[in-house]
């Protein structure tokens, strides 16, 4: 590990307050004072496969769409209203400005991280990569629009072993940032030389491969569909290993009637969708060792609730908009037109960061 590297044991991240409950006739009434904003401002709302379920319906239900984070911000792009309202963490929202510079951007709350994207700041992230200038600089989605900006590619999960493939062919020497478990995994699928940052998602990071061993046992006919943020123990012990999007088509398409789904219970909504007929149990974040810090669901995405999205179609201002200096924008969109770029030559369809 460099010098450089923080020690992520040392972050204090900033967990968040939920927002307060509402009763079902406040839900009713914000969900009706939301459609109504939604057309007078001529907005449309976009939601992360991670927030909660009825944030993902009313996307749905007023012609917006739940995907990752790219997936996101190219349906924002190619949407024709004038104001994307993203309900998802903040990067995500930059990633949708970066592509859609000529549209106003809102969040929820702008206080909705992400502990990967806290976990590598740019200064810091800046220096590592200097230190080492013969590397090629490869960052995950789940970065801020400066890490994007001083990385030579940004990937999703979806193709990231295909670019990092491509580079080790070319004998790169490749820095990765920032999730250390995503990159492990990488890094051993595809023998790939590369210099880990060491960031990681407080959410996967917290299922335990002894719990989903006991699971497996009690259900021995379940696949295991697991996100590579997760611990390498616990990917070890996965049928099927990939991106939010990946994980939902094979619950869709293997013959199992159960599954056991080690990334945040959020995308249940949408993987039931598409396997209705399926028991989808949720991996276990407890048993040995467990602290369960986020209990598999991400305390920033619990954040984007029905009063914040409201609020941010109300006032939006400040304490809601999404700004990204157009230098730093277009030094941000050059690593990601390149992955787009090469998924193109693989005709790919790019998908799935967390
Ligand atoms: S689930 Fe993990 S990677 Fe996704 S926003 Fe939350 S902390 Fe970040």
């Amino acid at each position: 590990m460099s010098a450089f590297t923080p020690s992520i044991k040392s972050i204090e991240y900033p967990f968040p307050a939920k927002p307060l409950p509402l009763s079902d006739i406040e839900k009713e009434q914000s969900k009706e004072r939301i459609k109504h904003l939604l057309k007078e401002r001529n907005a449309v709302l976009v939601a992360h496969y991670y927030t909660d379920p009825e944030i993902q319906a009313l996307a749905e239900e007023t012609g917006g769409c739940v995907s990752d984070s790219l997936e996101m911000a190219r349906f924002g792009r190619d949407h024709p209203a004038k104001t994307l309202i993203v309900a998802g963490v903040k990067f995500m929202g930059e990633t949708s400005k970066i592509l859609s510079p000529e549209k106003t951007v809102l969040m929820p709350t702008l206080d909705a991280t992400c502990s990967l994207d806290i976990g590598c700041p740019v200064e810091a992230f800046t220096e590592f990569c200097d230190a080492h200038p013969d590397h090629t600089v490869v960052v995950y989605a789940n970065t801020s629009a400066a890490v994007k900006a001083r990385a030579d590619w940004v990937v999703t999960s979806s193709i990231a072993l295909e670019i990092v493939e491509h580079l080790d062919s070319q004998d790169k020497k490749i820095i990765w940032g920032p999730d250390r478990h995503l990159g492990s995994y990488i890094a051993k699928e595809t023998g790939a030389d590369m210099l880990m940052w060491q960031g990681e998602c407080i959410v996967h990071d917290e299922f335990k491969a002894k719990a989903l061993i006991e699971l497996k046992k009690l259900h021995p006919n379940a696949a295991v569909l697991v996100h590579p943020e997760s611990p390498a123990s616990v990917v070890e012990l996965a049928d099927v290993v990939g991106s939010t999007s990946q994980l939902i088509k094979a619950a869709h398409t293997m013959d199992n009637d159960m599954f056991i789904v080690a990334t945040d219970r959020g995308i249940f909504y949408k993987m039931q969708q598409a396997a209705p007929n399926k028991i989808l149990v949720e991996a276990p974040t407890g048993g040995n060792g467990g602290t369960c810090k986020s209990c598999a669901h991400c305390p920033w995405m619990a954040m984007n609730g029905l009063k914040a999205i409201e609020s941010a179609l109300e006032s939006a201002g400040q304490q809601h908009e999404i700004f990204v200096d157009e230098t730093l924008r277009l030094d941000a969109l050059k690593p990601l037109n390149r992955m787009l770029d090469f998924a193109k030559t693989l005709n790919m369809n790019v998908k799935g960061n967390a």
